[in-house]
């Protein structure tokens, strides 16, 4: 799975100018799974523009509950009425700046699965946290906290996303091998909590200043089921050849 994570970018009109320049590049990449995160507003745009393609399209978070008094915020009910098929949750930004935690992870996961939204799931450490030594420690945290309390049926149906903080808008790339070490480490945890098969078959994506020169050498890892891609996302030349790597 390839996914671009817009971030706050883009209007309807450069949504629309994006998918017309993007489509033909990617148009023969049948074997892997396509997926573009705009933000709310450019849902319609990019619904509309990618009927009968093979590119699917994501919300960046949600709320759980399917409506009600919650002002400024958005349901699973609403993300699947307008077409989406995927949507992200607990992107590091989202953890930082909106202070969001394991328990709304789990919320916000089960509240996506029942309006049949495929959960990309964020997990990764801080700078300081990898260079103390704790990358695992965070990973099993976020591990335990966020995914283990789902259950198997559950989890089934959901896509992690390994995204290193000092990674993610850094132009810093964790090795293919650091990436590799994290994912086993996870699939690890998969394993131990949902058993052998699931931490086999669980799609763990990259995520981190993934760009067309470094995407190939990522790739090759075993362990890496594909990218979760920021920047080089919002440029169709650049995200087709991540996803034609
Ligand atoms: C992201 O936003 O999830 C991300 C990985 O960003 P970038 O590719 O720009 O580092």
């Amino acid at each position: 799975m390839m996914a671009g994570n817009w971030k706050m970018y883009k209007t309807p009109a450069e949504t629309k100018a994006f998918f017309e320049a993007f489509k033909p590049l990617t148009e023969s990449a049948a074997n892997r799974d396509i997926v573009i995160c705009p933000p709310f507003p450019n849902l319609h745009a990019a619904v509309s523009e990618t009927e009968g393609t093979n590119i699917g399209v994501g919300a960046q978070n949600l709320y759980w509950g399917k409506e009600g008094a919650v002002t400024g915020e958005v349901s699973g009910h609403m993300l699947q009425a307008i077409g989406c098929q995927y949507v992200i949750i607990a992107h590091s930004e989202r953890r930082q700046y909106f202070g969001e935690n394991e328990a709304d992870v789990v919320r916000k996961v089960k509240a996506a699965l029942e309006y049949g939204l495929t959960p990309i799931v964020c997990v990764g450490e801080r700078l300081e946290e990898r260079e103390g030594g704790g990358t695992e420690a965070v990973l099993g945290e976020q591990f335990d906290g966020g995914i283990a309390p789902l259950t198997a049926e559950e989890f089934a149906k959901i896509v992690i996303a390994y995204e290193p903080v000092w990674a993610i808008g850094t132009g810093k790339t964790a090795t293919p091998k650091m990436a590799a070490d994290a994912h086993r480490f996870i699939r690890g945890k998969v394993s131990g909590k949902f058993g052998a098969e699931a931490g086999a078959s669980t799609r763990i994506l990259y995520g981190g200043s993934v760009k067309p020169d470094n995407v190939k050498n990522l790739m090759a890892e075993e362990e890496i089921d594909g990218a979760l891609v920021g920047g080089a996302s919002l440029d169709p030349a650049s995200f087709a050849a991540v996803v034609n790597f």
